[in-house]
């Protein structure tokens, strides 16, 4: 589908990061730690000049936890938006949950705050129906059928085929390069 800037309703890709984005070594916080999984920018790109508008909405318990504070992700997402800028690519909108899984936050993924900051932080109205969410983890999927949109999710050792009987992604792929070759072959 073309890109139609004046469009009232643009088609959103919700990104986990970590895992998805980036290499996930764990608690990523410092920019020399950051590194972006092989093909994650080409897939950015992909889904951008396909039309949609780009977020990331990602839970980062380790504010919570003491181990980094909001001002540590915020220096390392200037950097990431940077390398992407670098690639033409846009981040619209970042949603952070800095809190942790025993605060009950209405913002941890699986619970669908991220969407409502990303929803309120843009200028347009999102097609929720055309809108995808990407993860590499059950929470990620659950994050997406909560807020009614397409779910592609990713290989990774944190979910097992089993734990998918109940719930079930749209796509399920290896990598996010995967996600963005499908979704756009998917809405074509
Ligand atoms: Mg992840
Ligand atoms: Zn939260």
């Amino acid at each position: 589908m073309p890109h139609n800037p004046s469009a009232p309703h643009r088609p959103m890709i919700f990104l986990d990061r970590d895992g998805t984005v980036n290499v996930d070594a764990g608690y990523v916080y410092r920019v020399q730690d950051w590194l972006f999984l092989d093909g994650s920018i080409e897939a950015m790109l992909l889904l951008q000049k396909h039309g949609y508008t780009l977020s990331i909405a990602t839970n980062q318990s380790g504010i919570a936890r003491g181990m980094y504070t909001s001002d540590d992700v915020a220096i390392l997402h200037d950097h990431m938006c940077e390398q992407l800028a670098r690639a033409g690519i846009t981040v619209e909108a970042i949603a952070i949950c800095p809190h942790g899984p025993e605060d009950a936050c209405g913002c941890r993924k699986p619970a669908p705050g991220l969407a409502e900051q990303i929803r309120e932080s843009v200028d347009f109205t999102i097609d929720t129906g055309r809108s995808w969410m990407i993860g590499d983890k059950i929470s990620d999927l659950e994050f997406g059928l909560a807020i009614g949109v397409r779910t592609a999710l990713l290989k990774s050792t944190y979910w097992s085929n089993e734990q998918l009987s109940a719930t079930r992604a749209d796509v399920r792929c290896d990598s996010l390069l995967q996600a963005a070759e499908a979704i756009v072959t998917f809405d074509d």
